[in-house]
């Protein structure tokens, strides 16, 4: 069976789930194993690594007198 990712819309839960081709058409989500929520959403990987960014810096100035 296929393994599809997903996401809670609750918690923000990233999950693995294998969903069957037909449960898939007939529109089936696998519940979040966090929170048992339905409000999930698949995940769907682009080709190439995702790369986060971060952004660095940030002003952290203290004035005296
Ligand atoms: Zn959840």
């Amino acid at each position: 069976m296929p393994l599809y990712d997903f996401r809670c819309e609750k918690c923000q839960h990233a999950f693995e789930a294998n969903v069957s081709l037909k449960d898939k058409e007939a529109g089936v989500k696998p519940s979040c194993p966090n929170c048992e929520s339905k409000e999930v959403s698949q995940i769907f990987r682009p080709l190439g690594f995702i790369r986060r960014q971060s952004s660095g810096g940030g002003g952290c100035s203290s004035g005296f007198g």
